[in-house]
Formats: structure tokens, C-alpha cells, sequence
């Protein structure tokens, strides 16, 4: 009797180890293997993403998406430091050639005509996006890469138009803020979180929420250091940066088209 009850205790606590262990490797699996996956994209290609985001990153050997515009200055005139970037292993993403957006009543500036999406038609802003991934190639000799909607805004008049675009992205990255798991995010649409005037201690308690919930948190940034209305001050950027290099045994941290083909495999496994 004692021997038959010392099974059942042996068989009891390997069950529970068992369903221990397995709940550990899931848990493991979530995002690379990390228990979240954060994706750091900066828009609009700024001079200071060259001068002071791209330098901090190096340092920890972090990769970032940023989404750039064809015609801004900083890229055409600096197109040997964004090769250099790819080189390093950041994205340079897509964000059409002008950043054409809608003017809307509440917009302080009004875009001039020719930025002023009412003004698009759809076949335009296709040839923006598609000449932009030409000069991206061009840069970086990448094939694969993801799309940032400019403003947000998916549509022409009242087409969408990234779906005339689609086949030509992983992933497109939009502005509404939530996070997601895995198979609830939407390639089409990715959420983000845009920053502004954020601390590095407010953009910290993100990325732990996203680690406690094993979901992808995507920062959103335009200026850093300056450049941009839409600022993060440098000092709060590095201490974001830092948390994220101290934690990198427990956060997945890529830029997006690594983040959206690891989406899009996962989806895959999880409809079969
Ligand atoms: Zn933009």
C-alpha cells in the first residue's frame, strides 16, 4: 500500500512538474524566445536620428526601423550614413517619397496643395511609396522591408491604399496606440506609441507592461534631441535605451521587418 502511494506521490510531482515546465517553455517562446518584443521606430528621417539616436544604439548594439522620406534632406544628402546604418543592421523603412497627408481643419499648419492628400489620387501615392522603395534599395540592397503611414492616415479620398502596396511590404506601421500578442497583431496596421515629451521613466513602465503581459510594444519617435515638435530630450531617450540593453536576455528588441516575419510565420503555425 505504502509502495502503491509512493507512486501516485512520484507520479503527482512529475505531473506537476510536467505542467510546470511546459507552462515555462511557452512562456519562453512568446517572442523569440524573449518575454516581449519591442520595436523602436523613428520617422521622418531627421538629421538627429543620424547624429544622436543611431550613435546611442550602436553603442548597445540595439537595431531600429527608421521610416524615411525620398525627398527630405537628411536623406538625400546623407545617403552614405544611412547606408552606414543598414550596414549596422537598422531598417530604413518606407515613408513615401513626399509624406503626403490630408489637411484637416484642426492641423495648425495647413500642407501646401502638393503635400495635401485630398489632392492624391490613388495611383499617385502608389508610384510614391514604390519610387521610395527603389531608392531605399538602391541604399541598402534589401528586398524585404516594412511601410510607416504618413500622419497615420491609410486612406486616399476613401480608399485604402496600402492593399495596392501590400506585396511590397512585411508589414505596414500605423500610429494608434495598444499593445498586442502575436496573434492579435495586425500587419496591416501595427499599433505604436507615439512619444512626446515623454520620460524615460514613463516610456520604461511600457516596456515593463509589455514584458508582464508577453505582448509587442512599439515606440513611436520623431525629434530626439531636437528636430522635431513631436521631441523626446536625449537624456530620457538614453535612459530608455539603457533599460532596454541591461534587459536584453528578456526583451526581444528589432526592428520592424524582423518583428513582422516572426508575426506573420506565428500566425501561420497558430491558423494550421
Ligand atoms: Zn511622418
Amino acid at each position: 500500500m505504502n509502495g502503491l502511494k509512493k507512486s501516485f506521490k512520484r507520479f503527482l510531482f512529475l505531473a506537476i512538474l510536467h505542467i510546470f515546465s511546459s507552462c515555462t517553455a511557452q512562456s519562453n517562446s512568446f517572442w523569440n524566445g524573449k518575454q516581449c518584443a519591442v520595436v523602436l521606430t523613428y520617422d521622418d528621417s531627421l538629421k538627429e536620428h543620424l547624429e544622436n539616436v543611431i550613435p546611442s544604439l550602436n553603442k548597445h548594439n540595439l537595431k531600429a526601423t527608421f521610416y524615411i522620406i525620398g525627398s527630405s534632406e537628411a536623406f538625400v544628402n546623407r545617403k552614405i550614413d544611412w547606408k552606414d546604418a543598414a550596414k549596422k543592421g537598422h531598417e530604413l523603412g518606407n515613408h513615401t517619397l513626399m509624406h503626403p497627408c490630408a489637411n484637416i481643419q484642426k492641423r495648425k499648419v495647413q500642407l501646401p496643395p502638393e503635400k495635401d492628400l485630398n489632392n492624391y489620387s490613388l495611383q499617385k501615392v502608389v508610384d510614391e511609396i514604390k519610387i521610395t522603395n527603389n531608392l531605399l534599395h538602391q541604399i541598402d540592397g534589401k528586398s524585404e522591408r516594412t511601410f510607416a503611414f504618413p500622419c497615420g492616415q491609410t486612406k486616399v479620398n476613401d480608399t485604402l491604399f496600402y492593399p495596392y502596396v501590400k506585396n511590397n511590404f512585411v508589414g505596414a506601421r500605423g500610429v494608434k496606440r495598444a499593445m498586442k500578442y502575436v496573434e492579435e497583431v495586425e500587419l496591416e496596421n501595427i499599433n505604436a506609441y507615439g512619444m512626446k515629451g515623454h520620460t524615460g521613466v514613463e516610456m520604461i513602465e511600457l516596456v515593463k507592461q509589455a514584458m508582464s503581459k508577453n505582448k509587442l510594444l512599439v515606440f513611436l519617435f520623431h525629434g530626439v534631441g531636437g528636430g522635431s515638435s513631436l521631441n523626446v530630450e536625449m537624456a530620457e531617450h538614453d535612459k530608455l535605451v539603457d533599460f532596454l540593453a541591461i534587459n536584453k536576455n528578456k526583451i526581444w528588441v528589432a526592428p520592424m521587418v524582423e518583428v513582422a516575419k516572426f508575426v506573420k510565420t506565428n500566425k501561420q503555425s497558430i491558423n494550421k
